[in-house]
């Protein structure tokens, strides 16, 4: 979830338990806060915060810098030399990126001139990469959850409830051994400073994270949630904040993971010692 810090309560604080109170309960039962400003001044970015996360380097360190948006030639080359997707191929493991791009094809995306930090990721393994195909199918999500956002694009693609998507991301999970879906409306409506805006997003996915928790808890899926930076939490202020985010752990790895992150650069050695542990 991009641009999702923890703070106390706060009138300007639309992550609350009447919006939504799964996000809410998981923040409050399994959640490790840990550091995104990764040892440097300033609101924390996107594009360093996100290289961080997925490769385990301190990327802000490496670049001297938060850096926004897009990565640059050198924060590129940090992602493309390894990453998360790249060491849990080299285990033999089957990986998804359950957003669609729409696209027809890795070509068309590899073109693309401005690509985000997963975008870069998932290029260095295109087979986890979902295209409009895939979303026809109910093989991939949006990235807004419902679809809404395509309508006027894709006529054909239904709208669906956040359930649904749900549904479509849990079938994934079962299928692969890892499965990432990225949310970045949070971070839209965060820079927006519209509270009503922020609470329909909110509420949105907090009825896709019911529905997903329960379906990871019958089957005993590990779901990881977390952010690369504050945003959402103070809509008082258009910029990202320098707060805690939450690193949300739950189900058979969850206390395992928590115990191993203080910051953003511990999300991916975490995630992999998970896995080495007993390979589930
Ligand atoms: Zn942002």
């Amino acid at each position: 979830m991009d641009g999702l810090g923890l703070r106390p309560p706060a009138a300007d604080n639309p992550v609350n338990a009447e919006v939504c109170p799964t996000l809410c309960k998981l923040i409050e039962r399994h959640c490790k806060p840990i550091d995104a400003c990764l040892g440097l001044e300033g609101a924390p970015q996107s594009a360093t915060g996100q290289a961080t996360m997925f490769t385990g380097v301190n990327c802000a360190a490496a670049m001297g810098k938060h850096c926004e948006g897009f990565p640059g030639p050198a924060l590129r080359a940090i992602i493309e030399k390894n990453n998360l997707f790249l060491e849990l191929k080299r285990r033999s493991l089957s990986v998804k990126f359950a957003d669609a791009y729409l696209v027809d094809g890795v070509d068309e995306l590899a073109m693309r001139r401005f690509k985000s930090v997963t975008t870069v990721m998932a290029l260095t393994s295109p087979e986890t990469i979902s295209t409009i195909d895939d979303l026809f199918e109910d093989r991939a999500l949006m990235q807004d959850i419902t679809r809404e956002t395509i309508q006027e694009r894709y006529p054909d693609i239904p709208v669906i409830p956040p359930q649904r998507a749900a549904e479509h991301l849990f079938a994934l999970a079962r299928k692969f051994d890892f499965t990432l879906f990225e949310f970045f409306q949070t971070d839209v409506v965060g820079h927006s400073m519209d509270y009503a805006r922020a609470c329909a997003v909110l509420r949105v996915y907090d009825r896709f994270l019911s529905a997903l928790a329960m379906y990871a808890d019958a089957a005993q899926l590990t779901i990881v949630l977390t952010s690369d930076h504050g945003n959402i939490e103070e809509m008082l202020s258009r910029s990202h904040t320098r707060n805690a985010i939450p690193f949300i752990a739950y189900g058979p790895k969850g206390e395992f993971l928590r115990s191993r992150v203080e910051s953003l650069s511990d999300v991916t050695p975490a995630l992999l010692a998970a896995i080495d542990s007993n390979g589930s």
